[in-house]
């Protein structure tokens, strides 16, 4: 266990009853997925105020308008992303770092983009103290992805856009399987799985119902 980790033991009680009773009992089955949130100290990933609250089965405020995500969608958009140790990852909209945390366990390499710099610094700055070094954040828009380190074999999308983007479809690889919610308003939107085959022929798949902060349109100066 890393020094910075030690003080946060007290929580591991919390985070087994957590993996057990909301993800196990509701169907998460990829041991891997449940062996890194057994793990990960998501305590660290929320405000202070909020860390008795840290592993309840719901999303909790991080300030800025953005969330983390109830750990059982979490969970299960990490297992539908089927990421594997030689994957180049892509997240859009990195909050407090907690999903970023875990694809660190799972891939290769992992890019978050977050369009809230004040979070992104924050985010930066947990990942770094837990010694999360394969995650490298960027405070920008994600509706344009990060089209230098594209392609991935992976992306994952954490806030809503109305449609999926073309240009993460775009930055995704052949083989290539990304997860996002999409939809216009919160009472609507519903978690896709887009997959891409050898040739570029992408299928979708509707998962389950869900509610995400939306994603913020990209600003009229990089609408070109
Ligand atoms: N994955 C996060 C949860 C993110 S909440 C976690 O594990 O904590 C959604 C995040 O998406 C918010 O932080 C919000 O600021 C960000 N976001 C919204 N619109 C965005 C956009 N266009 N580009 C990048 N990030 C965006």
């Amino acid at each position: 266990m890393q020094p910075s980790q030690r003080a946060t033991d007290s929580f591991l009680e919390a985070r087994l009853e957590m993996v057990g009773a909301q993800l196990q009992r509701r169907g998460i089955r990829q041991t891997q997925v449940l062996a890194v949130m057994q793990r990960i100290p998501r305590e660290r990933f929320v405000p202070e105020s909020a860390r008795p609250h840290a592993y309840e089965d719901r999303a909790l405020g991080i300030g800025y308008g953005a969330t983390i995500s109830q750990p059982y969608i979490v969970a299960l958009m990490t297992e539908l992303l089927e990421v594997k140790p030689s994957h180049k990852v892509l997240e859009i909209g990195t909050g407090s770092g907690y999903q970023a945390a875990i694809l660190n366990e799972l891939a290769h390499e992992v890019y978050s983009v977050e369009i809230v710099p004040e979070l992104a610094a924050r985010a930066r700055a947990t990942l770094r103290d837990l010694g999360f070094h394969k995650v490298t954040v960027r405070s920008g828009d994600g509706y344009l992805g990060w089209p230098e380190q594209a392609p991935f074999e992976r992306i994952i999308v954490t806030a809503a856009p109305p449609k999926i983007p073309q240009a993460l479809v775009d930055q995704l690889g052949p083989g290539g399987r990304l997860v996002a919610p999409e939809g216009d308003s919160p009472n609507t939107q519903q978690l896709m799985i887009l997959s891409k085959d050898s040739r570029g022929m992408v299928k979708r798949t509707a998962s389950i119902p869900v509610v995400f902060v939306p994603m913020v349109p990209r600003s009229p100066s990089s609408n070109n």
